[in-house]
């Protein structure tokens, strides 16, 4: 049996990445999905992904830091889809540099997408969940949110952020039946991280006990399970999967 069988998700940032690799594992196990990324092009592109495997898929361009844009594809999302089971804030930037030369504007970008974009997004389809007496959130946090970076202090505010964000949300909507999780990725290996240099990777190494970078399925398997029936009893929670990089 297909765990997501019936379901309604919502990505963002599925054009790529992490974001792609959830949507297209909760289409596999029967998830019908809506594709959220900045460029038209790429959510296109992983909602005809989606199609080839049989199920439903709609692709939409949408710039999570626009309030007006994010509220205007909500309605549109629930108008064409008749409702949305979950929610996966998975869209996010990095402005990468260190605190004394880092700019207003890339402070803002960064949590404007990965702070701002996950409440504009939540926000955008809290009142059907409570509605429905339903709902599951996972947001792509990071363990740079928890133990944080040199040269991301950005990155690490608006990661760090966003848990505290899961934690609120969770706190509020549990009467509702609605959960609201984390996930912590440690390094996966996308077009994010694609730009370290290699010493960089082979430093980074020796503080992953498991001793690889991570997958974007490893990512998209924990992110099924918190989406999954099995998880109905957890909320609040940070899950990181990072090789055993942060061991709380
Ligand atoms: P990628 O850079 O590969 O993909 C980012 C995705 O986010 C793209 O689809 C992009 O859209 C979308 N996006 C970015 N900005 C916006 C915006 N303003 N509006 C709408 N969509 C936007 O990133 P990853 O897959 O590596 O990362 C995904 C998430 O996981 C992020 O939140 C990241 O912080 C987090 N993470 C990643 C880690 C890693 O090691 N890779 C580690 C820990 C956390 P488009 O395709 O149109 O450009």
């Amino acid at each position: 049996m297909s765990q997501l069988a019936n379901q309604i998700a919502v990505v963002t940032g599925a054009g790529r990445g992490i974001g792609r690799a959830v949507a297209l594992k909760f289409a596999a196990e029967g998830a019908d999905v809506v594709c959220v990324s900045r460029t038209a092009e790429n959510s296109e592109k992983v909602a005809g992904e989606i199609r080839t495997l049989g199920r439903k898929a709609w692709a939409h361009a949408v710039d999570v830091t626009d309030a007006a844009a994010v509220a205007a594809a909500g309605e549109k999302i629930l108008a064409e889809c008749g409702r949305v089971d979950i929610l996966v804030n998975n869209a996010g930037v990095t402005r990468d540099g260190l605190l004394m030369r880092m700019s207003d504007a890339d402070w803002d970008t960064v949590l404007d997408t990965n702070l701002k974009g996950a409440f504009l997004f939540t926000k955008a389809f809290v009142r059907p969940f409570i509605k429905q007496r339903s709902g599951r959130i996972i947001n792509i946090a990071s363990v740079i949110g928890l133990i944080g970076n040199a040269g991301q202090a950005n990155y690490s505010a608006s990661k760090a952020g966003l848990i505290g964000f899961t934690k609120a949300t969770a706190r509020e909507l549990a009467s509702r039946g609605i959960t609201a999780n984390a996930l912590a990725p440690g390094f996966i290996e996308t077009d994010m991280t694609a730009v370290l240099k290699e010493e960089m990777k082979t430093e980074l190494l020796k503080n992953i006990p498991l001793g690889r970078l991570g997958q974007t399925e490893d990512i998209a398997n924990a992110a099924l399970f918190l989406a999954s029936p099995a998880a109905r009893y957890i909320t609040g929670q940070v899950l990181s999967v990072d090789g055993g990089m942060v061991m709380s």
